[in-house]
């Protein structure tokens, strides 16, 4: 469960680049001609498109935009501005594979109730339990040189702010979020984390241990409605000893052809 922590990439995007500048450009236009849709794959074309790995602070003046395609990005995070989107209803980076978190931000979206994410790709997803990146050895920035609050909003430090993974359903899905908190009273705030995830605020890295993903939980559940529906006899109980570990292999292989 925790073999795949990877670690957090800072400085994702070169803002040089003429696709970051057509991108900004656009946010510009949309927020100006206060339309409802974004989408940056449409207006930059698939090769620009594939160069955006995050999004522009900027997005934050987006107000009156409803939907959000991102689909097939290459996007590798969301900036925290994405809680000024007020109007924000669907959001959708299906297939965006290297999109593993959000920020807390996200939460601010009232409006946002529907939402089109491959989980699989998330820390901590119920399907495989990809692990959570360590905070504490590999934090998170975000441009400029201070990072706002999740929770209270007050402008702190990198040093000064505590950061924190907590998985909450946003939309359709649970996503893993990043929450910069200033204090123990707004971290006090956070609400409760999605049953079926760890249920308290943490840091990430492989001493953090998560519920058992998607193949282990079938496999307990079958072992467990095994061990109820057979009546032992002395024979069951020769062929159990004799066949050993051969069942939750079965049940394995059996998982892996449902898939298929
Ligand atoms: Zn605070």
């Amino acid at each position: 469960m925790t073999s795949r922590i990877q670690k957090i990439e800072n400085n994702v995007q070169d803002i040089h680049s003429v696709a970051w500048k057509k991108l900004c450009e656009y946010v510009d236009k949309v927020a100006q001609e206060e339309r409802e849709e974004f989408s940056p794959l449409e207006e930059l074309g698939q090769e620009l498109f594939s160069q955006i790995y995050t999004l522009p602070e900027s997005i934050s003046k987006l107000k009156k935009v409803k939907k959000v395609w991102l689909y097939g990005s290459n996007l590798k995070r969301i900036p925290p501005e994405v809680g000024q989107m007020k109007s924000l209803e669907y959001f959708d980076p299906y297939t965006s594979y290297s999109l593993h978190w959000f920020p807390y931000e996200i939460t601010r979206c009232k409006n946002l109730k529907d939402s089109r994410v491959s989980t699989r790709a998330l820390y901590g997803n119920y399907k495989n339990r990809m692990g959570f990146p360590d905070l504490m050895n590999n934090p998170v920035r975000y441009s400029g040189e201070t990072v706002h609050c999740s929770i209270c909003d007050k402008s702190m430090s990198y040093e000064e702010t505590n950061q924190a993974w907590i998985s909450l359903r946003v939309g359709s899905d649970v996503l893993p979020l990043l929450a910069n908190l200033c204090s123990t009273e707004c971290k006090d705030k956070l609400p409760k984390p999605s049953e079926g995830y760890i249920q308290f605020p943490h840091k990430g890295g492989s001493v953090v241990k998560q519920l058992p993903d998607e193949d282990e939980t079938f496999e307990l559940e079958m072992m467990q409605q095994d061990k109820e529906g057979d009546i032992p006899t002395e024979s069951t109980k020769e062929d159990d000893k004799a066949s050993g570990n051969e069942k939750p292999v079965l049940l394995k292989l059996i998982r892996k052809l449902w898939k298929k």
